[in-house]
C-alpha cells in the first residue's frame, strides 16, 4: 500500500479511459466516475498515463497546518493590503476605460486572493479567535449599530481558538 491515493477530476478528465488499462487493482473503473479509495493502492500510474492530467495523487496523511503566529499573520496583512492598493489602482483605470475586461478580471483575481488570505489569516471563520476579537473590538468602540450586530454575533459564535 502506497502513501497517496488517486483523485480524479471529472471537470477534467476526457472520458478515455487510459487509467482504466493501467490501473493493476481496477480501482479507477467505478460507476460513480470517481477512483474507489478502498482499492488504490497509490501506485501513481494513473496519474502518469492520465493525458489530460485529470487524475492527483493525495497523500495519505497531510502535513500540519502553519501555526497562524502574529509574524505570519503581519505578513498575510502585508499582502492583502498590497492587493487592496493595486485594486483602488485598477478602479481608477476602469473608470477611464470602461469596460476593459483585463482590468475587471485582475480586480476579480485580486479580490479571490484577498478572500483567501483573509481566510488564511484566521478572518472570515465565524468559529476564529481572530473573529471573535475582531467583533469584540467593534463591540466597544464601534458606532450603536455596529455594536448592536457584533454583540448579537459574539453571541451566537463559538471561539475556536
Ligand atoms: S493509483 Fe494505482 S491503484 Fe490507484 S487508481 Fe491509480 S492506477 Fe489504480
Ligand atoms: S486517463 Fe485521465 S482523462 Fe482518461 S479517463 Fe482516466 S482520468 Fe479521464
Amino acid at each position: 500500500m502506497g502513501n497517496s491515493h488517486a483523485y480524479r477530476d471529472l471537470k477534467i478528465c476526457s472520458k478515455d479511459c487510459l487509467c482504466l488499462f493501467v490501473c493493476p487493482t481496477g480501482a479507477s473503473d467505478n460507476e460513480t466516475g470517481q477512483i474507489d479509495f478502498e482499492k488504490c493502492i497509490g501506485c501513481g500510474a494513473c496519474a502518469k498515463a492520465c493525458p489530460a492530467r485529470a487524475i492527483t495523487m493525495i497523500p495519505n496523511t497531510l502535513p500540519r497546518q502553519q501555526l497562524k503566529n502574529d509574524e505570519v499573520i503581519k505578513e498575510i496583512f502585508d499582502i492583502v493590503n498590497n492587493k487592496i492598493e493595486q485594486n483602488q489602482i485598477l478602479k481608477g483605470l476602469l473608470d477611464e476605460s470602461k469596460d476593459n475586461r483585463v482590468l475587471k478580471t485582475l480586480m476579480h483575481s485580486n479580490k479571490v486572493m484577498i478572500e483567501d488570505l483573509l481566510r488564511e489569516a484566521g478572518y472570515m471563520l465565524p468559529q476564529s479567535k481572530n473573529t471573535h476579537d475582531f467583533l469584540k473590538d467593534i463591540s466597544q468602540n464601534g458606532d450603536k449599530a455596529a455594536q448592536d450586530l457584533a454583540n448579537k454575533l459574539l453571541d451566537k459564535i463559538v471561539v475556536n481558538e
